[in-house]
């Protein structure tokens, strides 16, 4: 038994969703090897073939691969499936882009977002915006999974294991590189930041997210958002947390007017601690919040903000 984990990376650097990947695969008691698909990935490979538990890793590399188009990616794991019993990726966009061509193509049932495995064909998932966890077990021949990065720690490091390059399968042909956007920030990433100070509807306004920046500072911390912020257009879409944005779980996350619907708890309550400031004390955030403040955000932020 075997599994392939498909590393999330830029070429150079592992994304930290694939340390978790490579935990979940360890938890299947599969030997596990990853694949670094990409372009003049050298780096990357090097870093993934550090990873504590992994047995060995596949690079297939090419010019193909430099944008992570998912097609390609996909033609590239179907091609080495054979040899598995599981394929694991982070549920992450790069993740979820790739995995469903795979399961479609191998005509077996992706297993989406599991926070634990229970045994090599039985997983935890949450359902219903994380309010329910699912026990599924798979009877297909592999298993083809997305990791929810949450639910598992990151692999460590351990001693250099083998890297072996294989064959990179030809472009698809189905889908073209035309152009990327990137949203330009000195921030830490939202999946990946430590801290995470976000902003709800009770902002107001796209201009007064200003006054969360101080605090943000001085803490180094990712700026999020809730759904009603990114809906009302104070902030960019990818800042939103919850159940149809990011999930997060950082070592602190402090939510500031926001009310705590269950779609954002869902991204947000698993993070080590809560401290919600919010001028309602019946706001429902104050449900999972370790710390609570009831005040208005704009006397208490830049309080708080001066305190630090
Ligand atoms: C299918 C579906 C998916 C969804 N997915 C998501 C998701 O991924 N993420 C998400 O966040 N939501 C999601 N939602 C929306 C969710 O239901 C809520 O509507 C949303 O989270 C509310 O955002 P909010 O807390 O910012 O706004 P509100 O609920 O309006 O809360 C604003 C809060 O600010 C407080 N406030 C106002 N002024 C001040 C002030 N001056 N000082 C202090 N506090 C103040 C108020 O007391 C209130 O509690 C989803 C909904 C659906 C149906």
């Amino acid at each position: 038994m075997a599994a392939l984990v498909i590393a999330e990376h830029d070429h150079l650097n592992l994304k930290a969703s694939t340390l978790h990947c490579v935990s979940a695969a360890l938890a299947c008691g599969a030997e596990v090897h990853v694949l670094v698909a990409g372009h003049d990935c050298e780096a990357a490979a090097d870093a993934a073939s550090r990873i504590a538990g992994v047995g060995r890793v596949l690079v297939a590399a090419g010019a193909q691969f430099e944008h992570g188009l998912a097609e390609n990616v996909a033609s590239q794991v179907l091609a080495l499936a054979p040899g598995y019993s599981h394929i694991l990726a982070p549920a992450t966009a790069y993740g979820k882009n790739i995995l469903p061509r795979v399961a479609a193509l191998l005509d077996v049932a992706q297993i989406s977002e599991i926070t634990r495995v229970v045994a090599p064909d039985t997983f935890e998932r949450p359902i219903y915006a994380g309010n329910a966890i699912a026990v599924v077990r798979s009877t297909d021949p592999v298993k083809v999974i997305t990791v929810r990065a949450t639910g598992f720690d990151a692999a460590g490091s351990g001693p250099a294991v083998p890297v072996t390059a294989v064959e990179p399968v030809a472009p698809d042909g189905g889908s073209r590189f035309v152009a990327r956007e990137l949203a330009a920030s000195d921030r830490p990433e939202l999946t990946a930041a430590k801290i995470i100070v976000s902003g709800g509807r009770g902002m107001g306004s796209g201009a007064n997210f200003k006054i969360l920046e101080p605090l943000a500072d001085k803490l180094k911390a990712g700026m999020g958002a809730s759904r009603a912020a990114v809906d009302a257009g104070f902030v960019p879409n990818d800042w939103q947390v919850g159940q149809t944005g990011k999930i997060v779980a950082p070592t602190l996350y402090i939510a500031v007017g926001i009310s705590g619907a269950i779609q954002h708890l869902a991204g947000m309550k698993d993070s080590k601690v809560i401290v919600a400031i919010n001028k309602d004390p019946e706001a429902p955030i104050f449900g999972v919040a370790d710390y609570g403040i009831v005040g208005d955000l704009f006397d208490i932020v830049p309080q708080l903000a001066e305190a630090l």
